[in-house]
This record gives C-alpha cells, sequence and structure tokens, in this order.
C-alpha cells in the first residue's frame, strides 16, 4: 500500500516509510491511497469471531499488502492482550470499555500496535536505533512508554510539564527506566511539544539520530484504532442492537474518531458519529460555520481533550474532499457537542447517582452528548470510554464525593521509583543533551 501526505506535496512512501518517518516531509499527514471495503458477509459473521480474530481481519485491509499475515497476525495478538467490552449503562445507552490495557487509556492499542510495527521494520531492514519523541500531558506518554519497553532498536524520549501531569499519570512513564527516558521539562505541554517539533526541524540533530513521532499523526498508532470499533459493532450485533448505532467520541486530537470514520468507509454499518468536546471546540464551530479557525487551548478537567488545532482534522477534510459539498458531507455523518468543566461534572454527578456507572470526565462528554442527543427508539447509542476513571481520581472523587478504587495494575505503577532529567524549556538544553545520547 502507498501512502500518500494530506498536503500532495510530498512524495508517496511505503508503510515502513510512513511509520518510520510520522509526519510527511510537507508537514501533511499519510493516509493509505485506498481503504479496503470489508464484504457484508464478512460482517454479518463478527459477532461468530473473537476481537483478535476482528482485529486480524481490519488489520489484514490495511496492512495485508506490506506484511505477511502470520506476522501480522502476531502483531495483533500481541497488541490485543486485553478486551474492550461493550457496558450497557441504562436504556439504549452503551460504554465501550477501552481501558483495559496496560495504562488503562484508550491509547494503549495504537501505541502497542505501533511499537510491535516499528520494532518488526527494525529488525527486518537492519535499521539503526530510531528514537521516538512524544509530549504529553498525561495519557500520550504512559501509553507510548509501556507501548514501547523493552522493544528492541527503539529508544522513547517521553517531555512533559513538569508538576502538570497527575501523579498517577507521572509514575506511568518515570518509573519504567530499560528504553524510556522521562524529560521533565520547566513549562507547560505547549513548551513540551514545540521542543519535540523543533527537534524533528533541526538538521543537525537529524544526521545524528533517527527520530520520529507516536502520536496520533503516525499512521501506524492511528489506524488500528479501527479494530474496536469493529469489534462494538460485533457484541451488539450479538444482542441484536447494532442496526442503527450513533457512536459518541471523546475527542482531542480527533485521531480516534477519524479511526471510527475509516472503519465506516470500510463498510461498518454505523449510522452517525457525534464528537464531544469540552470547551475546546473548534470543531464543533467548524460544523457550525464551514470555517475552521485553529486556537490555543484551554485548560479543562477532560485534559486528554485540551487541543485547540486537532491534528487529524485535516484526514477527515482529505477524506470527504472529492465530495461535492465536503462540508455538507461531513455535517451529515458527524454531529458536534461542547461540555464546560459544570456540565461534565453535573453529568459525572447524576449519572452515577442514576445508574452507578463511574464515567470519567472524557467519557461524561461522549456520554452527555448522546443524551442531548435525543436517539430515537430504534438507534442504539455507543460512547467510548477512554480512560479509566481512576486515572483522575482526584477529579473524580472530588466530583462524585466518593473514594473510588485504584486498580491493581495502577497500584503497581505506584510503587517504582521515579526517574527523571530535568530540563528547561529552552531548545539548546534540550538538542545538546540529544546530541550526548
Ligand atoms: C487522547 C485522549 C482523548 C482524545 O483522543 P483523540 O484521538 O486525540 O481525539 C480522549 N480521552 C482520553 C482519556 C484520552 O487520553
Amino acid at each position: 500500500m502507498k501512502y500518500y501526505s494530506t498536503n500532495k506535496q510530498a512524495p508517496y512512501a511505503s508503510l515502513e516509510d510512513a511509520v518510520v518517518k510520522g509526519l510527511a516531509s510537507d508537514k501533511g499527514l499519510y493516509m493509505p491511497e485506498s481503504i479496503k471495503s470489508i464484504d457484508k458477509e464478512v460482517i454479518a459473521d463478527l459477532k461468530n469471531k473473537s476481537f483478535h480474530e476482528i482485529a486480524c481481519i481490519v488489520a489484514q485491509a490495511f496492512f495485508g499488502e506490506d506484511i505477511e499475515p502470520e506476522i501480522l497476525n502476531e502483531i495483533v495478538k500481541d497488541t490485543l492482550a486485553f478486551e474492550t467490552p461493550v457496558i450497557n449503562v441504562h436504556d439504549n445507552i452503551y460504554s465501550l470499555e477501552l481501558f483495559h490495557g496496560p495504562t488503562l487509556a484508550f491509547k494503549d492499542v495504537g501505541a502497542r500496535f505501533m511499537a510491535r510495527l516499528l520494532g518488526f521494520f527494525i529488525k527486518k531492514e537492519g535499521l539503526k536505533q530510531v528514537n521516538v519523541l512524544v509530549a504529553t500531558s498525561g495519557d500520550t506518554g504512559s501509553a507510548v512508554a509501556n507501548g514501547f519497553l523493552g522493544v528492541p532498536g527503539i529508544h522513547v524520549y517521553v517531555l512533559y510539564p513538569k508538576g502538570k501531569v497527575s501523579p498517577i499519570q507521572e509514575c506511568q512513564f518515570t518509573t519504567l527506566g530499560q528504553n524510556i527516558t522521562a524529560l521533565e521539562i520547566d513549562g507547560t505541554f505547549d513548551d513540551c511539544q514545540a521542543l519535540v517539533k523543533s527537534a524533528f526541524m533541526d538538521e543537525e540533530l537529524n544526521q545524528h539520530m533517527k527520530l520520529t513521532s507516536a502520536n496520533s499523526i503516525n499512521v501506524a498508532r492511528f489506524l488500528p484504532q479501527s479494530f474496536y470499533y469493529f469489534n462494538a459493532y460485533a457484541q451488539l450485533d450479538r444482542i441484536g442492537k447494532a442496526d442503527e448505532l450513533v457512536v459518541s467520541v471523546p475527542s482531542g486530537n480527533f485521531g480516534n474518531i477519524t479511526a471510527g470514520i475509516f472503519a465506516y468507509w470500510m463498510g461498518l454499518p454505523i449510522k452517525r458519529f457525534i464528537a464531544a468536546n469540552n470547551r475546546n471546540d473548534v470543531f464543533l464551530e467548524y460544523l457550525q460555520t464551514g470555517i475552521y479557525t485553529p486556537r490555543p487551548s484551554v485548560p479543562t478537567i477532560a485534559n486528554a481533550m485540551d487541543v485547540g488545532n486537532p491534528s487529524n482534522f485535516a484526514r477527515i477534510l482529505d477524506l470527504f474532499g472529492s465530495k461535492e459539498n465536503p462540508h455538507q458531507a461531513i455535517c451529515e455523518l458527524i454531529s458536534g457537542y461542547r461540555f464546560t468543566d459544570e456540565e461534565i461534572g453535573e453529568t459525572m454527578k447524576q449519572t452515577y447517582k442514576q445508574t452507578g456507572y463511574i464515567l470519567d470526565p472524557h467519557g461524561a462528554c461522549g456520554y452527555q452528548a448522546l443524551v442531548e442527543n435525543q436517539l430515537t427508539a430504534n438507534e442504539t447509542g455507543v460512547f467510548l470510554e477512554t480512560a479509566h476513571p481512576a486515572k483522575f481520581k482526584g477529579t473524580v472523587d472530588h466530583i462524585l464525593d466518593a473514594d473510588i478504587e485504584i486498580p491493581e495494575k495502577l497500584k503497581a505503577f505506584m510503587q517504582g521509583e521515579k526517574q527523571s532529567i530535568e530540563l528547561s524549556k529552552e531548545f539548546e538544553g534540550f538538542k545538546q543533551y540529544l546530541m550526548q545520547q
């Protein structure tokens, strides 16, 4: 499969190049040249298959031209050593729990897949060490660090803002050691991201070491996220609830929802999507006005969605670019909602009181969007519960006036010893550090 850039000014890339480079040379995002459909009969039969079998079918459609089936199936098996169950919250609303992986957030799926695929290419081609730079406000760093832990030929540098990630999140990427280095930056998340961007553009540094990115711009992290949409469909089909699916996705960089739209493009019968935002609502504004105006993010209690310029917006536009009226076509498939911190808190409190279900602040946006959307009697609503509520224990306990339990997996991280290297937000110091590695 060839991959083109959404900016159309870069040469086509192989899968391997697209994964190793991350971003195309014209700063566009890579897109597969074609998206294969999955036959209706295969979709009707998904209900009889395991998550692993379902994911192999989807992985085959994306990567089958480039990787032998046995190897691909092995990568998928390693990636999905956990389930993504669909849980009924009440009436016709279901939670797709994506937080049963090692760091309790949906990003585990993409991060683990990318680590294994990149590891495979490095071994096959005998590439010299690849260095993954990742800036994080919390969840991405932990998923990437844990996904890549111990993979030969790869070193990961996690840049995070000192004092601005929750203690639970911090220990998920600072206690690992081995091929993971945590860089504690005296600055904000935006400073961390700026350092990573400068590093990718610095010629001297790029001659010294091979650098790539592991956020959702990378096709290897982004595409596998469509696996669990197929799995959700299969689970709901089993109970006769899959005919008119409305899928609500708490969105920040829009990687997750775009992977869902890829699933739809491949023939998965989803009736429509909802993009649920916190106060960072440039996408909702685009739906309402047809004009896209990126702006700096504002901090909220659903902080993994604090994104003012969602990178995967370029992929959505590209997908609909051939339609006569792309904006109208996008509005027909996707609707948008935004929620303030107060509304998120109110949703979490009411849902806990009325149903006993504990939402995290991100999932709460997805859930509330379904409630306000007023589903018809035949529609089934599914929201993606993107993180375990205990990852945001301080916020959740405060809002619910509770003391929620911390899963064993998280406790294990909390016993490790923190190791990090402190750096200022100046690029020169960061560059010098990397040049010595
Ligand atoms: C990353 C993240 C999101 C946003 O996902 P995107 O793919 O960036 O839209 C939502 N919720 C949680 C918990 C996350 O970690």
